[in-house]
């Protein structure tokens, strides 16, 4: 067997390592299964320390950062908690965090743009989001110089900043209106002949990436957490936690219970709630306004992974996990106290998870000695922005998602840019 190979959790049957769907048409997410059981991590930088559990066959070594994995003293003690590990995916120079994009995409992003590397897959990579996917995105493409098209709504374009002066391997379109609108056209172009999407949830490499965090919190801990609190838009990095946790158990040496997946969302746009309360009228949690006014718009997602086989509901199903609503106001209030006894700023999306792990204290769904993993999915942008000048990327185009030709003019841009 080769490294690894790619499977549909429904039908056993091998994929191509690449695809995105089962060839017998089962609506699963396809999994990897790696040759090697017992991990042992390498000698290399950054996630690439789990070389032997990530689909690829080798290495983009510059720019890469890691979870680290930390016990928490202050934040702990507020609770009453003895037994809390923060997973930090970010920028903390006295803890060796170098995430530079100060959220863990970059786990997502690096293997995904190494497999199309090694396949010497030239076509042009087309990702649509709000923010952190595309800021990820774009760090490694700097680095490696493949061409990315990302298509942005224009209200976010503020999140896509970089370390790197020269940008050139980046045509960026901003889309006038909203996300839908950004996503819709983003898919249009992708389905042509010379471009590819990345996937979503669906890419193994996506997924495996962020998987990382678990392993990391593992080989920290030297066992299973009993519980692993993250804010989630899709919940990928919930499912991903899941099929980490299965390998270690697969491993032998870390226990053999599935850590509980506490996954939080933003109310009230918290379509992954209502799916899982079996509430299927998502107007009740997904107001219209949405992302509009949320802590965190990167939390929003009308259309999460959650009834495929080896989905969010499978992930939860399995592990006896729990989803909680969580409100502005609660997120602030967790944000000022995690920043301030973990001397550390946050981005607004891990301050959902950090407010859904008091929660869970506060009515007892944990015990006080339990084990904890916090996954504090992005931090660090002040300390960054304090140690490096941050440039913003400028667009090359904007369109508006009403011009019937939009697709036709990014295209073209693209062409022209890129010399295709
Ligand atoms: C994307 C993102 C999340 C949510 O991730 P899922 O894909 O839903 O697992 C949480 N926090 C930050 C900072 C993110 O960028």
């Amino acid at each position: 067997m080769h490294k690894y190979s790619v499977r549909c959790p429904t039908c056993g049957e091998v994929q191509d390592p690449m695809s995105l769907a089962c060839s017998k048409g089962h609506d699963s997410l396809l999994r990897t299964s790696y040759k090697t059981s017992q991990l042992v991590p390498r000698d290399l930088p950054g996630i690439w320390k789990f070389y032997d559990w990530l689909p690829v066959d080798a290495i983009i070594p510059n720019g890469i950062g890691k979870t680290i994995t930390y016990k928490s003293e202050a934040f702990a003690n507020e609770l009453g908690l003895s037994n809390l590990y923060v997973a930090f995916n970010g920028y903390w120079p006295e803890k060796n965090a170098s995430m530079m994009t100060c959220t863990f995409k970059d786990l997502e992003a690096f293997p995904t743009m190494q497999r199309l590397l090694e396949r010497q897959d030239k076509r042009i990579m087309v990702v649509a989001s709000a923010g952190n996917t595309a800021r990820s995105f774009a760090h490694v493409c700097c680095i490696t110089g493949q061409p990315l098209l990302l298509v942005v709504p224009e209200n976010s374009v503020h999140r896509l900043w970089t370390l790197h002066e020269n940008t050139s391997p980046i045509c960026l379109v901003t889309v006038e209106v909203d996300y839908y609108n950004a996503i819709e056209v983003a898919n249009k172009v992708a389905a042509r002949e010379g471009f590819v999407t990345e996937g979503g949830a669906k890419n193994v490499a996506r997924r495996d990436g962020m998987g990382t965090v678990m392993l990391d919190a593992v080989f920290t801990m030297k066992e299973l957490p009993m519980h692993y609190f993250q804010a989630v838009g899709s919940g990928t990095g919930g499912i991903s936690a899941w099929e980490a946790s299965m390998r270690l158990i697969q491993d032998g040496r870390f226990g053999s219970i599935l850590p509980q997946l506490h996954l939080a969302q933003n109310l009230p746009c918290a379509p992954l709630i209502s799916m899982w309360s079996g509430n299927t009228s998502t107007k009740n949690t997904v107001h219209e306004n949405c992302p509009k006014d949320m802590y965190d718009d990167v939390l929003f997602n009308r259309k999460p992974p959650f009834s495929p086989k080896g989905g969010v509901r499978d992930a939860l199903q399995a592990t006896g996990g729990r989803m909680y609503g969580i409100d502005n106001a609660a997120a602030a209030h967790a944000q000022q106290l995690f920043e301030k006894l973990e001397v550390i700023d946050i981005n607004p999306a891990s301050a959902v998870a950090v407010a859904a792990l008091m929660e869970a204290a506060k009515k007892e769904h944990i015990d006080k000695t339990d084990s904890i993993v916090l996954n504090i999915t992005g931090g660090g942008v002040g300390k960054l922005r304090m140690d490096y000048n941050l440039n913003s990327i400028t667009p090359d185009m904007r369109v508006s998602a009403h011009d019937p030709e939009a697709e036709l003019k990014i295209v073209e841009k693209v062409v022209e840019k890129f010399k295709r």
